[in-house]
């Protein structure tokens, strides 16, 4: 009652076994959970609290704003802000116990001050740029940088990390070059005295396919949710958790020669029945995708047609047979033979699947499915 039409599902078992995948890859190094954007559009509490049940050592969010809600859902693990931290968000950094990426000389001193001031340590892990070209400091300056930090009363460096600028492509020099500067810089810092538990570069892409970039923790994301970053397809048996699902609010059989949406971008070629679904680019669905793209209904697929609206969209239904107005609509996830995914939307639009699911709209009801709930190794279909 009340609730929108159009819901995401989330099958927590899946997540599972997408997680297993990663350590794995891993070999068991401990994993940082990537749970930034709200889980990559996936609702950041139900999956951090799953993660966490299931073994992660860590999480990671981007900014200050997400890492509290994590704490003020009750999660205990430690949180990385990838992302950093400014000056005047250190005393809540601190508040909630999360653990800053940093790379700016104020910030690690207006942590260290809060911090001591109130008879504490705040952890911190230094970020290294070794080809990002993004947040963090160059080879010439992050020794110096790291030595000052770890001298710094009411600061414990935990970590230096780094991220990877193409892991996701054949060519891997870019990517070793990277490793090569993260190595040096671990040298370098070794030479100095300098001990730090976590050295850490791996996003989904290294964990799959760059060993050589594991070092002592690996941080997924995108495999978590089901998806390679490669273009090619991955031998991991990786599964998409999420379902997008909306239903039919309008179906109308037209004429030959009828306009369809704004800008009547489409026109009907012959006689024929068009459904309206309450799904449009507010809801994430791209405004790419008109007259691009596909949607299943009963188990056949159909055709987008006229452009995506703020709040709806129409379908060209007329090879479905029997169809009745109301009936279940999947745009993302199986139905029958078929199946479409966010990296088939992403193609499709132009864009990655991070994206499609990042865009995934608040007004999308989120429901959590455990298959396997008190019903212990049965199998997901
Ligand atoms: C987002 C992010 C990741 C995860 O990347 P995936 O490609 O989703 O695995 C890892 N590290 C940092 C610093 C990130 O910002």
């Amino acid at each position: 009652m009340g609730e929108h039409p159009t819901t995401a599902e989330i099958d927590l078992q899946a997540l599972d076994q997408n997680l297993a995948q990663a350590v794995f890859c891993a070999r068991g190094r401990p994993i940082l959970g990537v749970v930034k954007a709200n889980a990559y559009g996936h609702g950041a509490l139900p999956l951090a609290r799953r993660l966490s049940i299931r073994g992660v050592q860590m999480l990671g969010v981007a900014f200050l704003n997400e890492g509290i809600e994590l704490r003020e859902g009750g999660i205990t693990l430690p949180v990385l802000l990838l992302a950093g931290c400014f000056r005047e968000e250190v005393a809540e950094v601190f508040e909630h116990r999360l653990i800053p990426v940093v790379y700016d000389q104020s910030v690690v001193e207006a942590l260290g001050r809060v911090a001591s001031s109130r008879g504490g340590v705040c952890p911190v892990h230094v970020k290294a740029d070794t080809g990002m070209g993004r947040i963090g400091l160059r080879e010439k300056e992050i020794l110096s940088f790291v030595e000052r930090a770890a001298a710094t009363m009411g600061i414990r460096v935990e970590g230096v990390l780094s991220h990877f600028s193409e892991a996701d492509i054949e060519d891997r020099s870019s990517a070793s070059e990277q490793i090569r500067r993260m190595r040096e810089i671990r040298q370098g810092l070794m030479d100095r005295g300098i001990q730090i538990p976590f050295y850490h570069m791996a996003n989904s892409a290294a964990v799959m396919d760059l060993p050589a970039a594991h070092l002592d923790l690996v941080r997924p994301g995108l495999m978590l949710y089901g998806y390679s970053p490669f273009e090619k397809r991955s031998p991991l048996a990786l599964r998409p958790i999420l379902g997008w699902f909306t239903r039919i609010s309008a179906l109308k059989r037209v004429p030959a020669g009828t306009p369809i949406s704004y800008g009547r971008t489409f026109v009907t070629q012959r006689e024929s029945l068009i459904a309206t679904v309450p799904i449009g680019y507010a809801d994430g669905y791209p405004r790419s995708l008109s007259n691009r793209g596909e949607m299943i209904v009963r188990g056949i697929r159909v055709p987008v047609v006229g452009r995506v609206c703020m709040d709806m969209l129409m379908l060209d239904v007329t090879e479905v047979p029997g169809l009745s107005a109301h009936e279940r609509v999947t745009v993302l996830g199986e139905d029958g033979g078929e199946s479409i995914f966010a990296d088939e939307l992403a193609r499709r639009s132009g864009t990655i699947p991070y994206e499609i699911l990042c865009g995934i709209g608040r007004r999308v009801a989120r429901y959590y499915r455990d298959p396997g709930e008190g019903t212990a190794g049965s199998k997901g279909g």
